[in-house]
């Protein structure tokens, strides 16, 4: 574990209280208790650091000492809209992996083939899983997960992201180069049920741009992983060359 403890709050001020879940986490889990430092993070993209100043029965009193920036967060926009898989783990661990990966905008959807229902709580769950993914891989802002009952909503949610990829599984060639990609990108990937041709045909008059994943049928969590993992490396959100001169740097000295 890397650092103070992070909590989501509605919003970080002088003095702060820890509510609710997160309160109970911190209490009864991780038993933070008076001089104890915590990071408060409410979204807005900037880190709190501060002290626990009291522990109550209902809630934690922290005072904030500084704040930063943050900086762990793509320059992209990166949107990832998802089929919602009848697995409630699978659709949990791709919300996970796309916080992870840096995605700020995750949308569920039902559509044509998929047979999954959603709820509040199943989509509070998932609000969940993006917060804990958030803290866990020092992010400061968790993307809010959204979900529309039908493929067009979700697809006129993401209108105006400068591209829009469309995992196709029947798709013979990929009608965008993805490795020119600059900008806000916004891609969907189906769910198990995959697409019927009619709502590939109404992606594509939405500004969709169908893509291959390749020759082989990848599981809808595979694929949803792939293309986030693609596009990150194309819009140089992951760092890879970086990385290299920085480890040469080090060899250097
Ligand atoms: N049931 C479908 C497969 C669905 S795969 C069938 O039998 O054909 C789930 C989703 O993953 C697809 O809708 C698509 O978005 C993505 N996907 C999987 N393999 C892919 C590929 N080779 N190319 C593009 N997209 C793919």
């Amino acid at each position: 574990m890397s650092g103070a403890r992070r909590f989501f709050v509605p919003k970080a001020e002088e003095e702060t209280l820890l509510e609710g879940e997160e309160f109970e986490h911190a209490k009864n889990v991780l038993r933070l208790s008076a001089g104890d430092e915590a990071v408060l993070l409410d979204n807005s993209g900037k880190e709190f650091s501060a002290i626990v100043a009291e522990v109550g029965k209902r809630s934690m009193k922290l005072h904030v000492i500084g704040v930063n920036e943050g900086g762990r967060e793509a320059s992209t926009d990166v949107a990832l809209l998802f089929g919602y898989l009848k697995n409630a783990d699978k659709n949990e661990f791709v919300v996970q992996k796309a916080v992870e990966l840096g995605v700020k905008k995750i949308v569920a959807f039902s559509s044509a083939y998929s047979s999954a229902y959603m709820n509040e709580n199943k989509l509070e769950r998932l609000n969940r899983v993006s917060r804990e993914s958030a803290k866990q891989c020092l992010r400061s802002v968790a993307p809010a997960v959204e979900y529309y009952p039908d493929l067009e909503g979700a697809l006129r949610s993401a209108a105006g992201y400068r591209h829009k990829l469309f995992a196709c599984e029947f798709a013979q060639t990929s009608e965008a180069d993805v490795s020119a990609l600059s900008g806000s990108t916004a891609l969907v990937v189906g769910s198990e049920g995959g697409f019927s041709r009619e709502e590939a045909e109404l992606a594509r008059a939405l500004g969709y741009a169908p893509v291959t994943l390749g020759k082989r049928i990848l599981r809808a969590e595979t694929a949803a992983v792939a293309l986030t993992s693609v596009v990150m490396f194309a819009l140089g959100e992951l760092g890879l060359d970086g990385g290299r001169e920085a480890s040469k740097e080090e060899k250097d000295r």
